[in-house]
Formats: structure tokens, C-alpha cells, sequence
């Protein structure tokens, strides 16, 4: 199975990812914590990546496209991947396609995770990380409005994109998106 979550910061998305990665057995990558573990040690990807991260804005493209291709090329990727963060702009999404189509490995389902604008400034507001002051959290969700959501129409041509309300408990949303990837699938995972 191949996976992409789609959402805004706060959503839920990382736990969620965290839960379904080890129910599907599959590598959950969230590039946010690829690139946060690259600035603590100070890769060359690292030292270039930070400037933006620390401002609430996207990473460059072709930073973020290197790094995930040459991570699901690893060996624990063969039997698919739950990718948390990635495409997050339709440069990404296409670069990404391509090597999806080379490598013969489509894409089985995205699930957009949506949350209303009030509970997403609650969950930010609760969770006191380095990136969710005020004005990265501002820059975060103004990235995901005018660079990401275009994505959606994306994946909703291809016929993969599924929707999912990120609101109630963890076991709640975890069931509607173990539904929402039957409906795709089958129930065949
Ligand atoms: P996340 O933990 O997924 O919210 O990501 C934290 C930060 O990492 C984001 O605010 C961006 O600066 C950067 N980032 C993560 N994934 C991407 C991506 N696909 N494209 C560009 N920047 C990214």
C-alpha cells in the first residue's frame, strides 16, 4: 500500500500516520521529521532547510523531491509506505508522479484530513512546539491554503483522494480512515 496524508498543520496528521503505519506494516515517513532530524545534524540538506522551517514556510522543492525519492528507493519501502507531509505543492506531487510511473508503483489512496479553522488553532495553540508560535503558525497555514490545497483537485481527478473529518477521538478518525481505504481498495490490505 502505498499512502499520502494531506492536511494542515494540527490536523492530526502525524499520529494518525503513526498508528496506521504500524497496523498496515509499512514505513511511515513524514518528511517534517526527515527534515527536523536533518537540521539537528546539520546535513547539507539540514543547514538549507532550516532558514525556512524556522519561518513557517515551505522547503524548497527540489530539497524535499531529493530526499523522499531517495528514501522510498530503500529496500523497507518495497511493500509500500505511508507518506505524512509529502507532496505538499504540485511541483512535488509531479516530480513525485514520475517516479511513481518509472518505478511502476502507483499510488493507492490519498486521505485528506479536514479540520475546521477553530480546532486547528485550539490543537496548535495546545501543543507548544518551536514551530507553533503565532506567526509560524500564520505562514504554515497560508502555505497549505495556496500551495497545498491545490493538490486536492489533483488526486480528485486521479480518483484516489478520499476525504475524512479530522475531528473526535483518536480511534474515531483512525476508523474513518481505515474506511475511506477499504472503499479504495477493496478492503483487499
Ligand atoms: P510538518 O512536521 O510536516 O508540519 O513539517 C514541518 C516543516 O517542514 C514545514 O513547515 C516545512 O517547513 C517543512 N516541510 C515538511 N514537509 C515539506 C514538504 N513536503 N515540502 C516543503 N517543506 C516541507
Amino acid at each position: 500500500m502505498r499512502i499520502v496524508f494531506i492536511g494542515p498543520p494540527g490536523a492530526g496528521k502525524g499520529t494518525q500516520a503513526a498508528r496506521l503505519s504500524e497496523h498496515l506494516d509499512v514505513p511511515h515517513l513524514s518528511t517534517g521529521d526527515m527534515l527536523r532530524e536533518a537540521c539537528r545534524l546539520k546535513t547539507d540538506v539540514g543547514k538549507q532547510a532550516t532558514e525556512f522551517m524556522d519561518a513557517g514556510r515551505l522547503v524548497p522543492d527540489s530539497l524535499v523531491n531529493k530526499m523522499v525519492v531517495d528514501r522510498v528507493r530503500r529496500a523497507d519501502c518495497q511493500n509500500g509506505y505511508l507518506l505524512d507531509g509529502f507532496p505538499r505543492t504540485l511541483p512535488q506531487a509531479e516530480s513525485f508522479d514520475q517516479m511513481l510511473l518509472q518505478a511502476q508503483t502507483p499510488l493507492d489512496v490519498v486521505i485528506e484530513f479536514r479540520v475546521s479553522e477553530h480546532d486547528l488553532l485550539d490543537r496548535l495553540a495546545g501543543r507548544g512546539r518551536a514551530d507553533d508560535s503565532a506567526d509560524v503558525v500564520h505562514w504554515r497555514l497560508v502555505e497549505y491554503e495556496t500551495a497545498t490545497k491545490p493538490l486536492l483537485n489533483y488526486y480528485q481527478q486521479r480518483g484516489i483522494l478520499r476525504t475524512i473529518g479530522g475531528a473526535g477521538s483518536l480511534e474515531e478518525v483512525s476508523s474513518r480512515i481505515m474506511r475511506a481505504i477499504d472503499e479504495i481498495t477493496g478492503g483487499a490490505q
